[in-house]
């Protein structure tokens, strides 16, 4: 066999792409590096490089039988597959090294196929961009010269909001990873390998929710711990103010006592440079005595702009993680809870209709539940589907760019059985006219197009035609509610077709 490593890892990334989702794969498989290949007989030793630890368990869990049928296939049944686990460090004279990397032996020790298994692992850490091995269990004792002997432990207000709780997180493919993670540090908060966690991801994606869950979650439990959440804004700010009254001793022993710090938002920190020292020091005290550090970014760490390079580098020493945009089902999940807590009627067809058309933003679709519901009691009508559309329609622009004429004929005409070309045809068949009527209406509502071009694309007709056929179709809908619910129908097809 003379594969190259890079040709045996995408062979089987073919295989594992065919078998899980697309999200999964990117997440989960995309970052991997294949590093080498070596054959040693019948043996043959695939080696891929994990960005963290998490990787690794997540993946032994997950993915192992996976793995293990994808590497025989490609390798023969002497394929092997190794984990280098490779976490980039500055500082690993100062100790920190050990309290990042720890691995369960899960199917090292305990499971009889473990040394016929084509999965087995290592890890490995690269302090200066060497590689070697390391044990396969850590103990990760560390000693901490920052805790002052007999500070008293003060009560601190957490200032968590409750609402914000693993029981009321959705989870989805797109927030997997950061919950998962987020959960284990709250079960065991300095505990696990995540530490620091970061969270990164755009607005309203529920970066905020998860960390406060964690310290939620850990308040709410009787170890007594100490739990702050912060802003990076309120960070600097109180801190400014402890410069100003000559408090900055206080004010560093204050967060030196805290279990478990929380800091929303630490791109704001950027530029700040005496707020990112302090922060630096606390960081290093709370890291050096075992406690556990969560952060969240609105971008990856990469991106921030204004940060220290030591800060920075920190902040990546424990496990980076994103929450990435809801897909539908996830936003129709999280819809319904929504509906459900607030007690909102809502019929299913509605709330199909706002995840449909409302994708990058769970503030957003949180909002326009909202809006819906203050119309309704309003207006003192039910939420339906055509509701929605007028009352959340700045919302879901986006979506009527993208269909053209003729997709909306062709589903039209799909939906009442007829050849598509009869709708530009000069025919005056009964159900040719609806169907021609339906499809210049929603031609005019989900178009950009001129009525005199819409008039155009249906055989030449004169603009006065499509105003006629709107009217039309809109009387029909105040008048016959089997009218009404066949327009939603098909409104809803055309939306799920402009995705
Ligand atoms: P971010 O901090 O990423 O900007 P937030 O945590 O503030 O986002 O989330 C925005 C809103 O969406 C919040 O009200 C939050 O409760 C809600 N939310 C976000 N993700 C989820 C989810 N997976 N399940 C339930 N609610 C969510
Ligand atoms: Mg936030």
């Amino acid at each position: 066999m003379s594969l190259s490593p890079e040709n045996a890892w995408n062979e089987c990334l073919e295989i594992i792409r065919d078998n899980i989702s697309r999200q999964s794969f990117r997440t989960w498989f995309a970052p991997l590096k294949p590093l080498k290949l070596e054959t040693e007989g019948e043996l043959h030793r695939l080696t891929v490089q994990l960005p963290s630890q998490f990787y690794y368990e997540w993946l032994e869990e997950h993915y192992y039988s996976l793995l293990r049928k994808t590497v025989t296939k490609v390798l023969g049944p002497g394929g092997r597959l190794f984990y280098d686990v490779v976490i980039e460090k500055d500082d690993v004279e100062q100790g920190y090294e050990g309290a990042s990397l720890h691995l369960p032996a899960r199917h090292a020790a305990n499971e009889p196929h473990t040394t016929q298994a084509p999965v087995t692992r290592r890890a490995v850490t690269s302090p200066s961009g060497r590689t070697h091995e390391i044990a396969a269990q850590m103990a990760a004792p560390v000693s901490s010269p920052f805790v002052i002997p007999g500070i008293q432990k003060v009560q601190v207000d957490s200032r968590l909001n409750p609402n914000y709780t693993f029981d009321r997180f959705i989870e989805g493919d797109c927030n997997r990873l950061a919950r998962s993670a987020a959960l284990a540090i709250a079960q065991r908060p300095g505990g696990t390998s995540f530490n620091p966690f970061l969270m990164y991801g755009g607005v309203g994606l529920g970066k905020t929710h998860l960390i406060q869950a964690i310290g939620n979650y850990v308040a709410a439990g009787n170890s007594g711990q100490s739990v702050l959440y912060v802003s990076s804004e309120r960070f600097t700010t109180e801190f400014v103010q402890a410069i100003q009254h000559n408090r900055v001793a206080e004010f560093s022993l204050f967060y030196r006592q805290i279990d478990l710090l929380i800091i929303d938002d630490v791109q704001f920190f950027g530029g700040k440079e005496k707020t990112q020292e302090e922060f630096f020091h606390i960081f290093n005290a709370l890291h050096q005595s075992g406690k556990q550090i969560v952060l969240s970014a609105d971008r990856p760490p990469k991106d921030i702009h204004g940060i220290e390079e030591r800060l920075l580098s920190r902040f990546q020493w424990g496990l980076a993680a994103d929450v990435q945009v809801p897909d539908l089902e996830t936003r129709t999940a999280i819809l319904n809870r929504k509906s459900e807590e607030d007690g909102i009627d809502v019929s299913h067809d509605v709330l199909e209709f706002v995840a449909h058309n409302i994708k990058s933003n769970i503030r957003e679709l949180e909002g326009a539940l909202i809006r819906l519901l203050a119309h309704s009691t309003l207006r003192k009508r039910e939420i339906d589907v055509t509701m929605a559309r007028e009352v959340l329609a700045d919302l879901i622009k986006e979506t009527r760019v993208t269909l053209t004429i003729e997709e909306i004929q062709q589903l039209v005409c799909d939906y009442f059985s007829i050849p598509e070309d009869l709708v530009r045809a000069k025919t005056r068949k009964r159900e040719v006219v609806q169907a021609r009527q339906v499809a210049m209406f929603f031609s005019k509502q989900l178009t950009q197009h001129s009525l005199k071009t819409i008039g155009l694309h249906f055989g030449g007709r004169d603009h006065s035609t499509v105003i006629h056929a709107n009217q039309s179709v809109e009387n029909q809908i105040e008048t016959d509610p089997k009218f009404k619910s066949m327009i939603e129908e098909i409104g809803n097809r055309l939306q799920l077709r402009a995705r």
